[in-house]
């Protein structure tokens, strides 16, 4: 099980599903679930990372009334799921391990796709599933975390009592999908089925499913506003990713792009001035500077500087998607609140994990 679970997660693990640490997978049997651990990529799992949950304990946390604070209620849920791991496990498993448990089905493999996302991130995204996928669950928007494992546990069970079985698709708002099945082979298919159906959409609609940016723009220009940055934003610009000009996501997308992008870029020319009045306005320094002709990422390491232009790109093509379910829809004020909030805490283990 846990080889076959690593190479469907390697197959789902590249950039047409997931970005970054993004999505998650797991296996079960009647008494243990194996989860990907957080901080992991889905491409480079191997099957003794696999976290073991002891899936009687974690059932414990069904049970209890969290804290109404949310810091304080993903603190106790981090912990309830901690305990729940067999001692000879580690890692930290993943924050949507109660969901992958919640689904009867033996496989479970979450991603992000931006040819999902352009439907889960659009006005008309609820109106679109139903009609395109009249079998799936759709989910509206909810904080990640315990709330979204719990609300969605609690849809499955209803879904099942009103159609004798789960779903094998479930759609999240401003988030991505679950899918679920009992053999590899179903999973892949249920796959193949939702890209292929969205893919004709967008085709038949004329928006393209690839982003086309301008002309990469030449090292001396990208040195030059390397050393700008640096010099406006200190140790938070000590890397700079360059890309030709793209149109860039101007608001908050999903958690992914917030926690690797921030919400919002900053759209005029970088300087003291510009770079000052974006961080008062938004509380952080700009990760993603669209200027014209070309598009400029930051962070305190190469790597974090590349993630954040990974997900750029991919914002703009979730965007670009949108268009043709009505445009774009972002997150509400107070989701995005929570997610800068609650990814302090996240960053901070993929920094610790050497993922960020
Ligand atoms: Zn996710």
């Amino acid at each position: 099980m846990l080889d076959k679970i690593t190479k469907l997660s390697h197959e789902f693990g590249t950039p047409e599903y997931v970005k970054g640490g993004g999505g998650n997978s797991s296996v079960k049997d009647k008494a243990t679930l194996w989860i990907k651990p957080s901080g992991t990529t889905l491409a480079e799992l191997t099957k003794d990372l696999f976290v073991a949950i002891d899936r009687s304990k974690i059932a414990r946390l069904y049970a209890v009334k969290p804290p109404e604070d949310p810091a304080a209620r993903e603190a106790l849920i981090k912990d309830m799921m901690m305990e729940s791991m067999y001692p000879y496990s580690s890692g930290r498993p993943s924050v949507e391990t109660p969901l992958h448990d919640s689904f009867n089905a033996i496989f479970v493999v979450h991603t992000h796709p931006p040819l999902v996302n352009g439907m889960t991130c659009a006005k008309n995204g609820a109106e679109v599933c139903k009609k395109l996928f009249p079998e799936a669950l759709w989910v509206d928007y909810i904080d990640p975390g315990y709330t979204l494992s719990i609300i969605v546990r609690n849809k499955l069970k209803e879904f099942e009592i009103r159609h004798g079985h789960e779903p094998e698709m479930v759609f999240i708002e401003n988030h991505g999908v679950f899918v679920a099945g009992n053999t590899v082979e179903s999973v892949r298919k249920t796959y193949k089925t939702i890209m292929s159906r969205l893919r004709k959409e967008y085709k038949k609609d004329k928006v393209s499913a690839t982003l086309e940016t301008g002309l990469a723009p030449s090292p001396a220009a990208k040195d030059e506003m390397g050393n700008l940055l640096k010099r406006l934003m200190g140790i938070e610009a000590s890397a700079v990713c360059a890309s030709g000009w793209f149109k860039v996501s101007q608001g908050p997308l999903s958690t992914d792009h917030v926690v690797f992008m921030k919400s919002y870029p900053l759209m005029v020319e970088p300087s003291t001035k510009t770079v000052a009045a974006f961080k008062s306005a938004n509380g952080y320094f700009p990760r993603v500077i669209s200027v014209s002709g070309a598009v400029f990422t930051t962070g305190v390491n190469e790597k974090n500087a590349e993630l954040a232009m990974q997900f750029a790109k991919d914002g703009a093509l979730v965007e670009q998607l949108a268009e043709a379910f009505g445009g774009v829809k972002y997150m509400s004020e107070k989701s995005k609140t929570f997610l800068e909030n609650w990814e302090v805490e996240a960053y901070r283990q993929k920094v610790a994990l050497g993922q960020a």
